[in-house]
This record gives C-alpha cells, sequence and structure tokens, in this order.
C-alpha cells in the first residue's frame, strides 16, 4: 500500500495512491496514520475495510496539499555519516559505530511545502535520505528480526542548518529541527512494495542541477541493522521515523560551501518512493 494524507498542515486527512496512480480519501475509517494506527495492526484492518468500502472513497482533489505521509511520531531519529563519501566531504571520519541524532517532531512537513529559513539562518543545506517507518513496538530486538519491525519507507529531505549544527556548541539537533526541516514522503510505502531497501536510488538537485545522485547499497550500516542498533538504547515506537543518512553532495561539502537562499528550488527523489519539491523562503516573509 501507499499511505498518504492531505489538507490543511496539522489537520490532514489519510488517503492512499491505488496502482493506478489514483488517490483516495479514506478519511471514512476514521484513523489518522499515527502511533494508535500502526500498534493495532492498522494496516492489515485498512486493507480489509477497503474491499468493502473502496468504491465509496472520494478522489483527493488534484489541487490539495500534500502533507506528511504519517502523522506526527513520538521520535525523528536521524543516523549522521552513513554513506562514507558524505563522511568525508563533511570532514568527519568514517564512524565504527552509527551516529545518533534526534530531529525535533515539529519540523514534520509536506513534501512541497516552502522550507523557511530560519531566523539568523545563513547556511541551511540539504540531505536526501532513505526514511523507515517503524510498525510496532520495538526494543533489544535482534539484526535478522529487525524487518519484522518496519512497516514501510518514505523520502525525506533532513534539512540542516549548519552554523546551528556545527558552531554554536553541542549537539546536532539545534541544526535540524526548524519548522519545515522534515519534509516527509509523498507517500509511505509498505515494505512489501519494497524488494530491497538497500538498492535503490536516491538523488537531489537544486535549480535544476544535480547534487546528489548515489544509491542505498552505498550505505555504511544497512536498515536491519539501524532498527536493531537503536533498540539496544531505546524504545522504539510504531510509527516513528528513522531517517537514514545522506549521500555525498550537500551543500557543506562544496568549495566554497553553498547554501540554500531565498527563492531555490530543491527536488529530491528516491526509487518508488515519489519525488519532493521545496522552494525557500526567508522567515520574515511568513
Ligand atoms: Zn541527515
Amino acid at each position: 500500500m501507499k499511505l498518504l494524507r492531505f489538507g490543511e498542515f496539522e489537520n490532514e486527512k489519510p488517503a492512499l495512491e491505488l496502482s493506478n496512480g489514483k488517490r483516495i480519501d479514506v478519511s471514512a475509517f476514521g484513523e489518522d496514520y499515527n502511533e494508535a494506527f500502526f500498534a493495532s495492526d492498522g494496516l492489515t484492518r485498512l486493507a480489509k475495510w477497503l474491499e468493502t468500502e473502496i468504491a465509496a472513497c472520494p478522489e483527493v482533489p488534484a489541487n490539495a496539499r500534500i502533507g506528511s505521509c504519517i502523522a506526527r511520531p513520538s521520535k525523528i531519529v536521524c543516523i549522521g555519516l552513513n554513506y562514507a563519501k558524505h563522511a568525508a566531504e563533511s570532514g568527519m571520519a568514517v564512524p565504527t559505530e552509527p551516529v545518533v541524532f534526534f530531529k525535533s517532531t515539529t519540523a514534520l512537513c509536506g513534501p512541497f511545502d516552502d522550507v523557511v529559513i530560519p531566523r539568523n539562518s545563513d547556511k541551511t543545506d540539504w540531505e536526501v535520505e532513505l526514511a523507515v517507518i517503524i510498525g510496532k513496538k520495538a526494543s533489544y530486538i535482534n539484526e535478522e528480526d529487525a524487518m519484522d519491525y518496519v512497516a514501510g519507507y518514505a523520502l525525506h529531505n533532513d534539512y540542516s542548518e549548519r552554523a546551528f549544527q556545527l558552531e554554536r556548541g553541542g549537539q546536532w539537533v539545534k541544526g535540524k529541527s526548524s519548522d519545515t526541516f522534515a519534509p516527509l514522503g509523498p507517500i509511505m510505502v509498505t515494505k512489501d512494495e519494497v524488494s530491497d531497501p538497500q538498492n535503490l536510488r536516491l538523488w537531489l538537485s537544486v535549480n535544476g542541477e544535480m547534487l546528489q545522485d548515489s544509491n542505498t547499497n552505498d550505505m555504511i550500516f544497512d536498515v536491519k541493522h539501524i532498527v536493531s542498533y537503536l533498540s539496544q538504547f531505546m524504545t522504539l515506537l510504531p510509527g516513528d521515523v528513522i531517517s537514514t543518512g545522506t549521500p555525498f553532495g550537500v551543500g557543506l561539502g562544496f568549495k566554497p560551501p553553498r547554501y540554500l537562499k531565498a527563492g531555490d528550488i530543491v527536488e529530491l527523489g528516491i526509487d518508488n518512493l515519489g519525488t519532493q519539491r521545496q522552494q525557500a523562503v526567508n522567515y520574515s516573509t511568513l
């Protein structure tokens, strides 16, 4: 299944994208794509409900805003430096254990929303990433069982303010958490429809210039290792988002570095998971 949500920010309705590309409103099912939905095997229940109710589901209006593909989760956990060439361009060593940081859940937004350059920022940067959505509560799980805890996958742009992240002291979270810094979607694709999460092309362009173009087979730590690893340190809840790191080609890595300015257009995509497009705007224009 391909899950999406549409409507006004923080008032989105659940929808599905069918195999023919048609998008249908499934709000009559009565649930959002949140922790309770995933925890109660919502994917199976929704598929069953659809068997009898599909004909009555209205189509999603073509001009509707697309929101984050899942509701705000308990946490967004990110993996840093998970591609060797990205570690090198960042001037950092290839990690021997996953680098882990959090991103504020209030950063979550839709895949076509404007990215707001934060107040006092001049180093807003992009990071195309494969995000994993957790399907059931996971604590101390083995790597061989890890995929049982995955609901599906989505495209994520892990926007990062490099001065806030690296020059303002302490941990990375300040540079990762501004509003609109986590566009997720347009669709969450259930894992049964992604044959190999470690063989997906991911790319990102700025103003039409391709700057990131890689494949998830270049990850240092793969999805099952990451899910198992994180579960040794924290309980992962249904609906939680894990972003698995970005490949080479972020603005920080250019000489001189390249950062976003108002009016820039960022486009990105991952095989089978759709594409996103954001326009950069200044905070003051809101
Ligand atoms: Zn990242």
